[in-house]
């Protein structure tokens, strides 16, 4: 079971659970404000630390979770970094997810809910690849491209190259 735990998330949640649950051939259980972000805030950045979140989710996960991906609309940090689309642990359990940079409304442009809700599916998709064990991918496609900018999502599919497919069957098969 993949566990979804929003934070303070105000998007389709529902979405993401169909989709990841398609993706990844996997039940998606989830889980609805199931952590406080507070103590992950830093106030002089008025951000939210990334690795501090994925150590909580670590630290709280049920065993019964394979993976479990937090999704949040707060901005989100690592200290080296203006700001992150996300974080995970590399062949881990856990990963955290943001919609904040991903939307439009962000860069002053207008409001793209479907555009946010494809890139947010995205980077979801990317993030839990990582807790399966895949490492950034040239192919321009692969959802495992790395993305820095908003627009390199864009240009990226959704779906996993044949390569990255294939490492992610078999860590899934070892899963079961
Ligand atoms: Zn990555
Ligand atoms: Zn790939």
């Amino acid at each position: 079971m993949i566990l979804l735990i929003a934070i303070d998330f105000r998007g389709d949640i529902d979405y993401l659970r169909d989709q990841i649950g398609t993706r990844f051939h996997s039940k998606v259980d989830v889980s609805i404000n199931g952590l406080d972000p507070k103590p992950f805030l830093n106030p002089d950045r008025n951000q939210f630390n990334s690795t501090s979140i994925i150590q909580r989710l670590e630290k709280d996960a049920p065993s019964t979770a394979s993976k479990v991906l937090a999704v949040t609309s707060l901005d989100l940090y690592i200290p080296i970094l203006t700001f992150v689309f996300g974080e995970a642990r590399l062949n881990g359990q856990c990963a955290v997810v943001s919609s904040y940079r991903l939307d439009n409304r962000s860069y002053g442009l207008p409001d793209n809910p479907s555009l946010l809700q494809e890139r947010l599916l995205k980077e979801s998709i990317h993030e839990l690849g990582h807790t399966f064990g895949l490492i950034h991918c040239q192919n321009p496609d692969c959802v495992m491209k790395s993305s820095t900018y908003v627009e390199e999502i864009d240009f990226k599919s959704s779906r996993f190259c044949l390569a990255c497919m294939d490492s992610c069957a078999t860590a899934l098969s070892r899963l079961k």
